[in-house]
């Protein structure tokens, strides 16, 4: 069986909700997870924030215009009388509930209560429309198999144990729905998996159930070589294996959460990213094959840090970068690149929140200098180091670009460099002429 998920975008009218349908009926028996209609989650996290500054008036105004919305959706979706009737009622328990906060203290834990309440309309009226169309849907509570534990990790044996009785329970179902998103605490409270984590739910389930494939369904046609909202003439990738992802998604590849591609991964389950605009689009595959000698992407990561720290006390020294690195591990600061020579040592950051007390210690032990807005230039593909030519077409690409710090060599997947932000568009599109469309 596919788990295939559909984003805030994918469901976020009527007609995008009979998009959706028409790309799910196709007679295969499958799991779709949704995302809340979009702009509701944040509509959602608006009206909890009246709440916690007391003012109820604000928030039911919000209520109501939200509300409105959904109204508008019904009326859209459903042909028949019936069905907007028993969507309207369901709608109506799901407003009620929302309402009765506006009465209430109001603490982070009504707030995760109210926003789970977008992944429970959009399943709802989902799962009544595939009825309506003459589908068997059943509607599986994620709040019923999607657990964390006290270190907001998931529970993935818990997962399995409630997931697949209820698939059992059904065995009649043509489509399965259930909510992205939205899961039960160690404490038995509603919870989240944190913004975007909808494809982490589907991703969860999609090893859970041990599925044939994932498919994550959002508004562009896969992963592009390049980021298409700066630079021309980018293209999908067809093909990334599950590193190449990975490496992708913490540099901002914004159309799959980072979360998503471990327990795939771990399953050897591939992910398929797919658009729901273009259903015929080819997307871009993860799984464990790769096209060997190739760079696949360039992508981008702003706001970063460098720091370097220089000490004649680092030659011939063994010890001096656990001192460097403890100092960050106590400020609870993720370091990203790092380039070393004999003498210093240059590393950046994406957090600077504690970045005075890192400096203020770092000194103590080299003399030390910062670089702000830097941006990470990252270049994925099959770099293995036995392959040749590739790091000098990178290098080639910058020649006329100041370059702060160049890694490579860290994984077979990653060259990085650091340039200053003013020259990220440049870099970025230096990069896919040479390495792209061959114009160089
Ligand atoms: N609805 C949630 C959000 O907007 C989860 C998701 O869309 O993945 O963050
Ligand atoms: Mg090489």
């Amino acid at each position: 069986m596919k788990v295939l998920k559909f984003g805030g975008t994918s469901v976020g009218s009527a007609t995008r909700m009979k998009s959706v349908f028409n790309i799910i009926n196709n007679g295969e028996k499958k799991i779709v997870v949704l995302s809340a209609m979009s702009g509701t989650t944040n509509s959602l996290l608006e009206i909890a924030a009246y709440l916690y500054k007391k003012n109820p008036d604000a928030a039911v105004e919000l209520i109501n215009t939200l509300e409105l919305k959904y109204f508008r959706t019904i009326e859209d979706l459903y042909d028949t009388k019936e069905y907007k009737a028993k969507a309207m009622d369901d709608l109506k328990h799901h407003f009620d509930y929302i309402r009765s906060f506006t009465k209430k203290l109001f603490t982070l834990f009504e707030e995760k209560a109210i926003v789970a309440q977008g992944e429970l309309m959009s399943t709802m009226l989902f799962s009544h429309y595939l009825n309506e169309q003459g589908l068997r849907a059943v509607l599986l509570p994620a709040l019923e198999f999607m657990r964390v534990n006290k270190n907001a990790e998931p529970e993935t044996q818990y997962l399995r144990e409630h997931l697949l009785p209820m698939l059992e329970a059904n065995k009649d179902a043509d489509i399965f729905v259930t909510q992205g998103f939205i899961c039960l605490n160690a404490y038995g409270e509603i919870d989240n998996l944190t913004r975007g984590g909808s494809d982490y739910s589907a991703s969860l389930i999609g090893a859970a159930i041990a599925a044939e494939e994932i498919q994550i369904w959002t508004d562009i046609d896969g992963m592009h070589n390049n980021d298409p909202r700066v630079v021309e003439k980018t293209s999908p990738v067809s093909f990334l294996s599950f590193d190449e992802a990975a490496e992708l998604a913490y540099f901002g590849a914004k159309i799959l959460h980072p979360t998503c591609i471990l327990p795939a991964k771990l399953a050897k389950i591939p992910v398929r990213l797919l658009n729901t605009m273009q259903p015929e689009a080819q997307g871009t595959l993860i799984s464990n094959k790769t096209e060997m000698h190739k760079i696949k992407a360039v992508a981008a990561k702003e706001n970063i840090t460098a720091i370097k720290i220089k000490s004649g006390r680092m030659l011939l020294a063994y010890g001096f970068l656990r001192r460097v690195f403890e100092i960050f591990e106590s400020y609870q600061t993720p370091v990203d690149m790092i380039c070393t020579s004999e003498v210093g040592v240059s590393m950046t950051i994406d957090n600077d929140k504690h970045l005075n007390e890192i400096l203020d210690e770092l000194k103590k032990i080299g003399t030390v200098s910062v670089d702000k807005n830097m941006v990470i230039i990252c270049v994925v593909g099959d770099l293995d180091w036995e392959n040749i030519g590739f790091e000098s077409r990178v290098i080639d690409a910058v020649k006329d670009i100041p370059v702060r710090m160049i890694s490579y060599g860290g994984s077979n997947h990653n060259i990085s460099l650091l340039v200053k932000d003013e020259d990220k568009l440049r870099t970025l599109r230096s990069l896919s002429d040479y390495l792209f469309n061959n114009e160089a």
